[in-house]
């Protein structure tokens, strides 16, 4: 039973960041972390506290907000009495890497928090993550290998958290499972897209360990369909394998073609991002994108940018500059925005903490450069909506100086050569791989999970995809399944 009255007693309380001036010079962890010896950076009692908050309300609309189904009221309380054993069992029971949400999730679930009336919900991430950690330090995760095999075997396209998901629940199911990934390393987006400062790259790595040792096979360096030599052909994929689980993201950048486009020094977000994970992880010395001693200018407001900007700032980036043609979010929710749905307000991630400039209701004219082809600045202009479209405002025009230019506007869908192409699934309207209820594509026996079948979305989502898309591909391979399902393909966050 949870304290009904803790949120009287107990304001709410997060650990401290890092000092900017301090975490700018490393590519650590933002907070201090129990993995690099620095403990007691926010106690037990302290996360206690925070647990205590949560009054268990009755009708969790917590719930509803998180697309996994995390039981919170229930871990909330176990938290609260000190009883991580009993705690992770019911995190887990809901979420296969309660790590990965703990650190990266935007937690929609505290936007639905009843608190969040006050606005000043639970920490239910922060508890998330305590509880992961806890267990971590505690030795509690242990490999969960199944009890008995099925003798099929299922292929995994894709090691980002839809394909990891999907493969863990699969594996424990008994099924034989390989993941490939086309990458060196085993990750997706967790690996090469988010920075080391955001998640240590020892948090995914501690997790791998515990899905092999349960028999989960990793390939990587493979492109699935690619048509090279050496990678796996479509043929041998469905020759070779019962089923096969679609989780190769939506990797397609939306890109900018304004006049000057051509220029040297303008990339998608995702060209650079991956060498500045490699920099942080000390396999780069000079990565071919670099932001040190330039003048950057990241196009898009959210958080693919703000990964820019604290990877151009730890780079040593003269200056930082963020560009958004949406206007800003107001501070408090709009009456268009009630609770229990996600408050859209202004946020200042860690990466803003750090510095930069952020410029709202601009658009980008044209890329100028100097004689050499290297972009030198942006042409822009402010803009003003009207009748639901953006248009200029005449006489904003102005010069934005820049060296180096990242386009962080989202992504268009999946990409189409190679694997898709050639195992004939059509698209949906949206660029995704079409599926059925069951997350099957248009041709037998391929699923799909995550971004490249929902779109661009979050973690949490890929992660509750993975697990759904598990239970169909159970249900397919032996005729039912006790495999839990969190969401349908089409359900979507409260709105
Ligand atoms: C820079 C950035 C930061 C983000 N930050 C956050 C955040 O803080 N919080 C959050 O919730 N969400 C965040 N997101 C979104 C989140 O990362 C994605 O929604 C999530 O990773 C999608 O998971 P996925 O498994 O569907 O695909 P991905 O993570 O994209 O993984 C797909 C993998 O499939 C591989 N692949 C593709 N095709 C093939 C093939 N033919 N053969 C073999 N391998 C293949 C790719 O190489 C890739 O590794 C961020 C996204 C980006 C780009
Ligand atoms: S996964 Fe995200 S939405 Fe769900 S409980 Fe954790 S932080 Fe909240």
């Amino acid at each position: 039973m949870a304290d009904s009255t803790g949120f009287l007693k107990h304001e709410r309380a997060l650990p401290p960041r890092r000092p900017v001036n301090v975490r700018i010079l490393d590519w650590k962890d933002v907070y201090l972390s129990r993995q690099n010896g620095e403990d007691a950076v926010f106690p037990v009692p302290a996360v206690r506290q925070q647990a205590a908050r949560c009054m268990d309300c009755g009708i969790p609309f917590c719930h509803h907000g998180c697309p996994l189904g995390n039981l919170i009221p229930e871990w909330n309380d176990l938290a609260r009495r000190d009883d991580w054993t009993e705690a992770i069992e019911r995190l887990h029971a809901t979420n296969n890497f309660p790590e990965f949400t703990g650190k990266l999730c935007p937690a929609p679930c505290e936007g639905s928090c009843v608190l969040n009336l006050q606005e000043s919900p639970v920490t239910i991430k922060q508890i998330e993550w305590e509880i992961i950690d806890q267990a971590f330090q505690r030795d509690l995760v242990r490999p969960v290998p199944p009890q008995e095999h099925t003798g099929k075997k299922v292929a995994v396209i894709g090691s980002g958290p839809a394909g990891l998901a999907a493969a863990q629940q699969l594996t424990r199911a008994g099924h034989d499972v390989t993941v490939f990934e086309r990458a060196d390393r085993v990750g997706g987006l967790l690996r090469y897209g988010i920075p080391e400062f955001k998640m240590e790259k020892a948090v995914l790595d501690r997790r791998l360990d515990q899905m092999r040792a349960e028999g989960t096979r990793f390939v990587t360096g493979v492109e699935v369909g690619s048509g090279r030599d050496g990678d796996l052909t479509v043929e041998q994929l469905r020759s070779e394998y019962d089923a096969v689980v679609l989780a190769g993201g939506a990797t397609i950048g939306r890109d900018l073609p304004a006049p000057g486009r051509e220029l040297a020094g303008i990339h998608l977000a995702m060209e650079y991002l991956p060498f500045g994970n490699r920099q942080a992880l000390g396999e780069l010395d000079e990565p071919p994108i670099d932001a040190k001693g330039k003048h950057v200018v990241i196009i898009g407001g959210g958080d693919t940018g703000a990964d820019c900007l604290g990877t151009a700032h730890r780079q040593g980036a003269l200056s930082v500059t963020q560009l958004e043609i949406m206007p800003a979010p107001p501070d408090r929710r709009a009456d268009n925005n009630p609770w229990p749905t996600y408050p859209m307000v202004m946020r200042v991630s860690s990466a803003h903490e750090e510095g930069g400039e952020r410029l709202y209701s601009v658009n980008t004219e044209r890329f100028l450069g100097d004689e050499q082809g290297n972009v030198r600045a942006l042409l822009i202009h402010d803009v003003e909506r009207v009748d639901g479209r953006f248009q200029k405002v005449e006489g904003t025009e102005r010069e934005l100086p820049a060296d180096l230019v990242f386009l962080a506007m989202g992504f268009t869908g999946a990409q189409r050569a190679g694997l898709v192409d050639a195992l004939g699934v059509e698209l949906d309207a949206r660029g995704g791989i079409a599926r059925d209820g069951e997350f099957m594509s248009t041709v037998p026996g391929v699923f799909v999970a995550g971004d490249m079948g929902r779109g661009q979305s979050l973690i949490v989502w890929a992660i509750a995809e993975g697990r759904a898309a598990a239970g169909a591909v159970d249900t397919w391979l032996t005729g039912s399944s006790m495999l839990p399902r969190p969401v349908t393909p089409t359900a979507v966050a409260l709105h």
